[in-house]
């Protein structure tokens, strides 16, 4: 166990302030995401190094598709939330306790560079809430930056300012989950707030390359004036920032049945009169292409891995420059 960053005495308890939850933790106990626990007075992270997930993933995976087209991504995942959202895609390892082996940043730098000959950029940190990996992700990320690789984190964006801000110099990209554009829902559904999650997404966005998912689910967060909002919120940010809609399936402990795709088509063209590329995720057909916003010309052809931008990440039909950090690799 690693003593925890940012916490403070309270009394006969200590409060973490790594997340808004600020959780009142009492000797012996640990906080809502049951990895930060109170020993003594002091608070510990139950889940440093603790690694249940490893796999070499495309980066569209994450999802991310304006970062390094067509790379792969060494993805770390542990376990713990801070979260509990009732549809859970990856709750047998967010909510559950797996079996985890121990992968210090080193090792976990040193592995991430062993695939760098097989189209490995650096480390996803994903899977879990990184956001609860705090310590582990901090220093792994300090070590891969040194060893020249990319930092990804893929989260709900559910921190506070102070530690977000010490982090994001080290992370390269992140996929933030907007869950809904609705306080209620992240109240009820994911036992979080929507404010919070605003505040990341406009502090990442300053300082790194930002892609957005929104897990559509029907009757609660799929109703067309708030998918609006949504994206005029972060077109106010920037319009060039990638949305992607995901389909919802059934899993965890909700049980309505999967977004129609017609929900999904719709939606896409609402967010598409604000935001450059709208993309949609778990639908059958989908081809995930881009196209430029300009012009309509296809510039990434992902069925066909394919890219046909032309120098520095241009439209080759006019020219226009596409959000896109890094070269296709395809
Ligand atoms: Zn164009």
């Amino acid at each position: 166990m690693r003593e925890a960053m940012y916490y403070q005495l309270h009394g006969q308890s200590v409060i973490c302030s790594l997340c808004p939850k600020k959780c009142v933790i009492a000797e012996g106990r640990t906080g809502f995401c049951r990895v930060r626990k109170n020993i003594g007075n002091k608070l510990y992270t139950g889940n440093y190094a603790a690694c249940s997930s490893c796999a070499l993933d495309p980066i569209e995976k994450k999802p991310l598709y304006h970062f390094y087209p067509g790379s792969l991504i060494l993805s770390l995942g542990t376990w713990g939330c801070n979260f509990s959202c009732t549809f859970c895609q990856n709750w047998q390892i967010a909510q559950a306790s797996p079996s985890t082996r121990s992968v210090m940043p080193e090792q976990a730098v040193e592995m991430a560079k062993q695939y760098v000959s097989k189209g490995n950029i650096g480390i996803a940190y994903t899977y879990s809430e990184p956001s609860v990996w705090y310590e582990y992700v901090l220093d792994t990320a300090v070590a891969a930056g040194c060893a020249g690789l990319k930092n990804v984190l893929v989260t709900n964006g559910f921190i506070n300012p102070e530690p977000l801000l010490a982090l994001l110099p080290y992370i390269d990209a992140l996929n933030i989950d907007v869950k809904a554009f609705n306080n209620e829902f992240y109240n009820t559904v994911c036992a979080g707030s929507l404010s919070s999650v605003k505040r990341t997404v406009e502090l990442a966005a300053k300082a790194s390359h930002v892609e957005i998912t929104t897990l559509l689910v029907p009757g609660l967060n799929d109703d067309m004036t708030e998918i609006e909002r949504l994206a005029q919120w972060l077109a106010g940010i920037n319009p060039n920032i990638p949305l992607h809609f995901s389909r919802y399936f059934p899993n965890h402990k909700m049980d309505v049945p999967p977004t129609p795709e017609s929900t999904m088509t719709m939606a896409q063209q609402v967010a598409t009169q604000y935001l450059d590329y709208v993309y949609l995720g778990n639908m059958s057909g989908e081809d995930g292409n881009t196209y430029c916003p300009q012009c309509r010309q296809l510039v990434i052809d992902r069925s066909r891995f394919n890219s046909y931008l032309v120098d520095q990440n241009k439209c080759p039909q006019c020219g226009n420059i596409i959000n896109i950090i890094g070269e296709a690799s395809f």
